[in-house]
């Protein structure tokens, strides 16, 4: 195909569930790409000597290539190519923020709409899946060699795979009676649906990787104790899971919840009734999962109060997208400023509108509040969803450096804690981010730990 024909086809479109059916349930929205939509899609690729794409993924996927194999019908191959660098295809390809990242460095970007990297990537998982093939390699011989990791989240699942694939014994402990962190009780399913997640874990344990839920390290166990038990690493994946508060008065009212605990709760199965007019506040995507998650659970008036305006909106656009299609406004350019209530239970929230003042350099402007231009809202329920910081009970009993914002403090080249034997990676050491990163970075984190254990580090 000539390139002038390439640049001619159109981004191919995903279909989608009705507005109206998907908010009474939590059924995936997004629909995968059948054989000829995927590669038509994938007849877009300009195969860059310089592939913008593969910069922007932090597990650097060699994704021209994975397509070339896709438009030449070799699926099998393509998916192969995709695994050689990425832990967890199944789930990249349907949560990983791909604007911000592999389609966001994408050429065709530039004056169009960029390749639906994320979309193709899905393809090749659902079709390995409707085709019975493994989704994994089969693991080396196991060297006797023990290994615990701490959450079973991204970061935990990624060094596990890495560390199984070595032929080191791996033991996943996690605190939730589910597996997969945020992936389960955070990222809701009609975004990512359970058995993908079941699939992965089921693969691991296949490898013979053991998984223990249901366990607190630093509570049911130390860390002392799993070196005694001959784990002679660990590796620290615990997430970022405690809610930023927002520091105002009345935030201790009945009504006021906070965004991954609320998360968490439904995800878990909570039946929770938090009424019918609520309001979020937060620009991120746990803020979006939190107001479209209220309205599958019966809220009728669900809202988003940011600060900023849409353009500095953290939230990938395909969320911001679905989020305004189901009904939820933004109010921009608005902050609570206290929460009122009446016998213990919120009634009302006050607010104040702002204005972008000064701005950084990456071009971020501060909100600034305008002074006398408070308002009321009246409200069943309060959930800011305004970041999460690290919780650390794992390491009760144990010294281990931390940084400022009590992220865990590790050598930057091989993720190793102030004690040798203990490494972290994931939101723990990064703070709140993405998948895709907690993974790359537990892939470093295990290649460490098999340094270390064969006395290379
Ligand atoms: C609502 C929401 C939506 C998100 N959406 C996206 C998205 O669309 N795309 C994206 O890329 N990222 C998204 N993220 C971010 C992404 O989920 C995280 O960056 C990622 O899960 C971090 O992985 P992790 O393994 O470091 O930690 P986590 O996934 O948080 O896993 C940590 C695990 O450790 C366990 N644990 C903690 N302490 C202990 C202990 N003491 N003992 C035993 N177990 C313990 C926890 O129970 C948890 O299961 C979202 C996050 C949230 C909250």
């Amino acid at each position: 195909m000539k390139p002038k024909e390439r640049m001619a086809i159109p981004r191919q479109k995903a279909p989608e569930l009705p507005v109206e059916v998907r908010i009474k349930n939590f059924d995936e929205v997004t629909g995968g790409f059948d054989e000829k939509t995927a590669v038509t899609e994938a007849e877009r690729c300009l195969q860059c000597k310089k592939p913008g794409c593969v910069q922007g993924c932090p597990l650097s996927n060699n994704i021209p290539e994975f397509i070339r194999l896709l438009r030449e019908g070799e699926v099998e191959k393509a998916y192969w190519t995709v695994r050689e660098t990425s832990p967890m295809p199944a789930i990249c390809s349907r949560v990983c923020p791909h604007e911000m990242q592999c389609e966001g460095g994408c050429i065709r970007g530039k004056k169009g709409d960029p390749v639906a990297i994320g979309m193709l990537e899905r393809y090749l998982v659902d079709w390995m899946v409707a085709n019975n093939k493994n989704l994994m390699t089969p693991c080396a011989m196991p060297k006797n060699r023990k290994v615990a990791i701490v959450g079973s989240g991204p970061a935990g699942m990624a060094a596990a795979y890495y560390l199984a694939h070595d032929g080191y014994s791996c033991t996943i402990f996690d605190s939730l009676p589910v597996l997969g962190g945020m992936l389960t009780v955070g990222i809701p399913p009609y975004r990512l649906p359970r058995d993908i997640i079941k699939a992965e874990f089921d693969a691991l344990k296949s490898c013979g990787v053991e998984i223990i839920p249901g366990v607190t390290i630093g509570e049911d166990k130390s860390l002392q104790d799993l070196k005694d038990e001959g784990f002679e690493a660990v590796l620290l994946g615990v997430g970022a899971h405690v809610s930023r508060k927002l520091g105002i008065p009345g935030e201790d009212l009945e009504g006021v919840l906070h965004g991954v605990d609320y998360l968490r709760k439904v995800n878990l199965g909570e039946k929770l009734d938090i009424g019918k007019r609520v309001v979020v506040v937060g620009g991120g995507n746990v803020a979006i999962d939190v107001a479209r998650t209220a309205l599958r659970m019966g809220s009728t008036d669900v809202f988003i109060l940011y600060r900023r305006t849409k353009k500095e909106m953290p939230a990938a656009q395909a969320e911001i997208h679905h989020l305004e299609e189901e009904g939820v406004n933004i109010e921009f350019l608005a902050a609570p400023v206290e929460i009122h209530g009446e016998n213990g239970k919120l009634t009302k929230i006050e607010c104040i509108r702002m204005e972008l003042g000064e701005c950084d350099m990456s071009g971020r402007c501060r909100p600034v509040p305008i002074e006398g231009s408070n308002f009321m809202i009246e409200a069943d329920a309060i959930i800011p969803a305004i970041s999460q910081s690290v919780g650390h009970t794992a390491e009760q009993g144990m010294e281990i450096e931390l940084e400022k914002w009590g992220t865990y403090k590790v050598n930057p080249d091989t993720l190793q804690t102030s004690v040798p034997w203990i490494f972290a990676a994931g939101d723990d050491v990064l703070g709140p981010q993405t998948v895709a990163k907690a993974a790359f970075q537990a892939k470093q984190a295990a290649k460490s730990i098999a340094a270390y254990l064969e006395g290379n580090l």
